[in-house]
């Protein structure tokens, strides 16, 4: 067995600092240092997992391999590492809550009195140590503690942790806590009072932390970093400046690694070339080209993004980062209109939508804003303009063929009218009998086949893919022979060929219209974008010159 190492993440002063990406980038330099890692997030909400929250309350609902409905940051575990995730990299305190109770349900406590300390806190230790048990090949284990130190919810886990340190000891485990320093105008002057109570916070549930991350305005001076290791206990060396940045999330690993933060997690650990572990230095230099497309692109391409959460960019956010992705092999960066469907009629649309050089729909639920989304839609379509559907944005593509190439009046999703009489779009026959909300829907990957000769195969460069799934509806096949005399392709199925996996029209009627059943944007990482983003931002750059 390896001595495996635990990092451990954990936030202070405000929420939304940007834990997940923190955590993902310090995956990021291990792993370009040859370490093997793995990231768990830990939430401390009661619900078993994201996939039955609001958009506007969580953001986007990630989906792994094997089907678990996660917090959007295992989608930055995935984009900045190679570590492959599955349901056991997210744990809630619902899940953990869940577990015992069960246990307890099933006499499995022998009479003892079930409590917060020790069941809970083993409970969450366990699921830490899963990981190592079902990764044997695994260096690191980071473990980003979600929520802000000093809430409630977030105490079983502290505890956990401290106990965690107390178990693996010191050299095997490591404390990293985030932080915020304000600069308080008009003097601006950064101020480390909030760190220094967060970090007393912490000390209160008894653990010091070894590193500071620093997030402020600018780097952190001397002077500043002298005043909070004094204060907070940490050596000098250990307090990381992490500075706003203007261009890309993708430019903290390097700004971490001038900061020495990987030296420091190596020598804490005391990783010497004596050690097994060690494997010297780290290659940054591809992520630092990701970073020269978003500071110098040779152009900028115009994506409309036709949906019902825009205002909240998070509510796409692999989606967002998806599309940047495919900018990224043709030195082009991807800038975003944010176009809210329930607004978008056709009296707006060409106004709304005459700067874009591709349009997409994304993945959704329930009927409020489809009509936008199918108005952009027959846009999109009647003007040649590069369009990806994406799952609910697929199935708005085949309605809106149906209304108005197909003529099939009112045609519909019967997710959004049961009694249409052409429901090109139903429930999955496996659907029907489901009740329960969470963790039902066809979830997860699945393999498809491609059809030879389409524009799918040719951008794959396959015949065989694996995409991952998130939806109850699905292309009904009753109107399949309706399709197939017309110009709307099926070009991809599920290997049985029962369920339609994608659509596209044929290039006679339009330059580049797919859409897709399944959601590729959760394969998609900067250092290897996905094929459909990068043909789709590819064939939406010609759209520049003749937009001019
Ligand atoms: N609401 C649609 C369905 O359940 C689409 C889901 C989605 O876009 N993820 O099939």
């Amino acid at each position: 067995m390896k001595n495996v190492r635990y990092i451990f993440v954990t936030g202070g002063v405000a929420s939304s600092l940007g834990k997940g990406v923190s955590i993902a980038a310090i995956g990021t330099l291990l792993e370009s240092r040859g370490y093997k890692v793995t990231i768990q997030k830990m939430d401390p909400y009661l619900n078993i997992d994201p996939g039955t929250m609001s958009p506007y309350q969580h953001g986007e609902v990630y989906v792994t391999d094997d089907g678990a409905e996660t917090d959007l940051d295992l989608g930055y575990y995935e984009r900045f590492t190679n570590s492959a995730l599955s349901y056991l990299n997210s744990v809630s305190t619902g899940q953990v809550y869940y577990t015992v109770i069960q246990r307890e349900r099933k006499g499995e406590y022998l009479g003892r009195t079930v409590q917060v300390i020790p069941h809970i806190t083993n409970e969450i230790k366990n699921r830490i140590l899963l990981l190592e048990k079902n990764n044997p090949d695994i260096d690191f284990v980071l473990v980003e503690i979600g929520g802000t130190v000093g809430d409630i919810e977030s105490v079983p886990f502290l505890e956990a942790i401290r106990q965690f340190r107390l178990d693996k000891g010191p050299e095997r485990t490591l404390f990293v806590h985030l932080t915020l320093l304000p600069t308080i105008s008009p003097a601006g002057e950064v101020k480390t009072k909030p760190t220094q109570h967060s970090v007393k916070e912490l000390l209160n549930q008894g653990i010091q932390p070894d590193i500071l991350i620093c997030r402020a305005k600018n780097y952190l001076d001397d002077e500043v970093k002298s005043k909070i290791s004094l204060f907070c206990n940490v050596t000098v060396k250990r307090v990381i400046s992490a500075p706003d940045i203007d261009y890309t999330i993708y430019e903290i690993p390097n700004i971490y690694h001038k900061e020495k933060l990987d030296d420091e997690i190596m020598k804490y650990f005391k990783i010497e070339n004596t050690d097994p572990l060690f494997s010297g230095n780290p290659t940054l230099e591809k992520w630092e080209s990701v970073v020269q497309v978003f500071k110098n692109p040779e152009s900028i391409v115009k994506i409309a993004l036709v949906g019902k959460y825009i205002v909240l960019s998070d509510a796409y956010r692999s989606l967002r980062e998806a599309l940047w992705h495919g900018g990224l092999p043709l030195n082009s960066k991807v800038e975003f209109i944010n176009v809210d469907s329930e607004i978008l009629n056709s009296k707006n649309v060409k106004e709304l939508l005459k700067d874009a050089h591709g349009i997409l729909v994304p993945g959704g639920f329930g009927e409020r804003g489809i009509s936008g989304k199918l108005d952009a839609i027959t846009y999109a379509r009647e003007n040649k303009i590069p369009y990806l559907g994406i799952c609910l944005g697929m199935q708005c593509a085949v309605i809106e063929f149906a209304r108005n190439v197909l003529k099939m009046e009112n045609a519909n999703s019967r997710e959004f009218n049961a009694d249409t009489i052409y429901p090109v779009i139903d429930i999955m026959e496996d659907q029907v009998s489901i009740t329960d909300k969470g963790g039902t829907m066809r979830l997860g990957a699945y393999p498809a086949k491609l059809v030879r000769g389409s524009l799918l195969q040719q951008i794959y460069n396959s015949l065989d893919i694996k995409e991952r799934h998130r939806h109850r509806f699905e292309f009904n096949n009753r109107f399949r022979n309706d399709f197939l005399k017309s110009a709307m392709l099926i070009s991809a199925t599920s290997p049985d060929d029962k369920l339609v996996e994608a659509i596209e029209l044929n290039p006679s009627v339009h330059p580049w219209f797919i859409g897709t059943q399944y959601h590729p944007e959760f394969k998609s990482q900067p250092l290897k974008p996905h094929p459909l983003f990068v043909s789709f931002i590819e064939h939406s750059r010609k759209m520049i010159l003749k937009n001019k």
